[in-house]
């Protein structure tokens, strides 16, 4: 299937709310977004799991008002422990 078929085809799944891209991630030292391969668009790196940021991605509704949901609305490492206040 060519590729911009497969782009339309999701768009339109994400748009009837079939589909939500909740989180984005990004090379923590560039911001560059991280494709399905793990690697950034920016520098080309595989980047390893402790340099990868996660983002509400454009799907995000903002989810439960628990703390963790929460603290799932800003960007932060993926392996660091969320902490309590
Ligand atoms: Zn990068």
């Amino acid at each position: 299937m060519p590729r911009a078929v497969l782009a339309e085809r999701l768009e339109t799944l994400r748009e009837a709310g079939v589909l939500a891209e909740t989180r984005v991630f990004q090379h923590a030292q560039d911001a560059g977004t991280i494709g399905p391969d793990g690697t950034c668009a920016t520098c080309g790196s595989a980047v390893p799991p402790s340099d990868l940021l996660v983002l509400p991605g454009p799907g995000y509704d903002g989810e439960g008002d628990d703390f963790v949901s929460k603290s799932l609305t800003t960007a932060h490492r993926l392996l660091e422990p969320i902490r309590g206040r």
